[in-house]
């Protein structure tokens, strides 16, 4: 046996560092200065539409051009499918044969929110409402005596379409949820967290002035303004989509601005670097694919979600272009599903084990897997993915570290990465640790989300 000195023996353990112990104060400067341009991403991306626009924007400065089923795709091509305006593949043919596989970075650009149920107008003792249904797994007592703005798309019967904005430039009027005063709410007080503010209690005080002495007035007259200014009726919401989010823009957190505080962090935290990534990698010999999807906060269903047949009708169609099996392709593919992961919180500690929890200011997560309870509905990676992907990092110094949700039995969640390697494709996750994540406004840090780009560029060109 050999004799090792305990400081000898000490290089053989795993340790974690934070960015600021292992960047210089330049590339720490470097990551800040990254860290401006999402934010705003972040401020013109609140709804998964508004995603897909200000993407589509971006990718059209780098050559992205629309791609429709039928058109030709040949090396080089920088191409984007734009589904329903709700998620979005952008795609760049690489020079070697698409044959060795397709590098995929799968986000989603759908955060919890309260969306407007299809009637929801009403009027009671004074005041009038809008009742929603909330999105995605929200605390809802998060959602309540806070401002409130309302993003939508109303498809009229004519065909036509119209987005509707209320309550982001300050001198919009803002909607709010009612919550119960303190003074009452002793009884309130001694219930479950869970129970004090249910699903239906979630309607948005959104006026109190009547127009004229009838039944309904106030009701009345808040049609009547919405008819006015964008010309809809209270049938027009049977075929809208309207979201309440969270007012304002992201801002600097912290006395020394190291993070950011921002609504709907999960996922664009993890959108915005697989896109400039993609933006940064334009010259990989790779075919290379970003997909912001839809719908991961429910469950992934729907034509906009990652369990949609589209992915595999888009392999299909670049195979087709150079003659080979969309099955060689995917077998060759690898995948990084791009979403968040909890940051241990010490307020919290009881919730997580720090060990295995990813920490703030550490770079970006790698989770196995993701899931609940014995590994239940988890990709759970094959270890030589994340072997080589330990090769890919190493050769760009990319600060990471490993995470998992929280402790065993309290919880779980899950992500993409089960909707992308079902199809026989080497998937993990990776992305940024979120602090609150699901809240209205979420933190991060801002080394985390730039460590994140230099992962997903180094996963694009190796
Ligand atoms: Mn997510
Ligand atoms: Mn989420």
């Amino acid at each position: 046996m050999e004799n090792r000195t305990p400081e000898q023996a000490r290089e053989l353990l795993y340790t974690k560092k934070t960015v600021y112990e292992r960047r210089s104060a330049e590339a720490v400067d470097e990551a800040y200065a990254y860290s401006r341009g999402y934010a705003e991403f972040l401020d013109a991306s609140k709804t998964e539409r508004e995603a897909v626009k200000t993407a589509i924007a971006l990718a059209s400065k780098y050559g992205f051009r629309e791609y429709s089923f039928g058109d030709e795709i040949k090396a080089g091509d920088r191409l984007y499918y734009n589904n329903r305006g709700k998620n979005l593949f952008l795609f760049s043919v690489g020079t070697e044969p698409v044959s060795k596989g397709i590098r995929i970075s799968a986000a989603h650009i759908d955060s919890p929110r309260l969306d407007l149920k299809q009637v929801p107008l009403f009027e009671s003792e004074g005041m009038a409402f809008l009742k929603t249904h909330y999105y995605g797994g929200i605390r809802k007592y998060q959602w309540v005596a806070t401002p409130l703005a309302l993003h939508g798309t109303v498809a009229f019967a004519d065909g036509t379409t119209r987005d509707i904005v209320i309550g982001e430039d300050p001198s919009d009027p803002v909607l709010y949820v009612n919550d119960l005063l303190p003074h009452l709410g002793h009884k309130d007080d001694l219930k479950p967290l869970g129970e004090a503010i249910v699903g239906e209690k979630l309607n948005l005080l959104v006026g109190s002035r009547p127009l004229g002495e009838e039944a309904e007035a106030i009701k009345l007259n808040v049609i009547s303004i919405l008819n006015e200014k964008f010309g809809i009726t209270e049938d027009d919401f049977l075929s809208a989509e309207f979201s309440a989010v969270p007012i304002g823009c992201a801002r600097d957190a912290g006395l020394d601005r190291s993070m950011i505080c921002g609504y709907g962090h999960d996922d664009r935290v993890c959108a915005y670097p697989a896109l400039t990534a993609l933006f940064e990698s334009l010259d990989s010999p790779h075919t290379l694919m970003c997909v912001l999807a839809d719908k991961e906060e429910t469950g992934s269903d729907g034509s906009t979600g990652m369990q949609s047949d589209l992915i595999l009708d888009l392999i299909d169609a670049i195979a087709a272009s150079q003659k080979v099996t969309a099955a060689a392709v995917r077998a060759n593919s690898k995948c990084l599903s791009a979403d968040v992961s909890a940051a241990y919180d010490p307020n919290f500690a009881e919730a997580f084990e720090k060990r295995n929890s990813a920490l703030l200011s550490c770079g970006v997560v790698l989770n196995k897997y993701t899931g609940s309870r014995g590994k239940y509905s988890t990709n759970d990676a094959p270890a030589e993915f994340i072997g080589w992907l330990r090769g890919i990092m190493a050769k760009d110094d990319v600060v990471w570290q490993t995470g998992e949700l929280g402790k065993v039995d309290y919880g779980g969640g899950g992500t993409v990465a089960k909707f992308v390697s079902k199809h026989n494709i080497d998937t993990v996750d990776l992305g940024v640790p979120v602090i609150s994540m699901h809240a209205p406004y979420e933190i991060i840090s801002k080394v985390d989300i730039y460590e994140a780009h230099r992962a997903f560029s180094a996963f694009n060109r190796y």
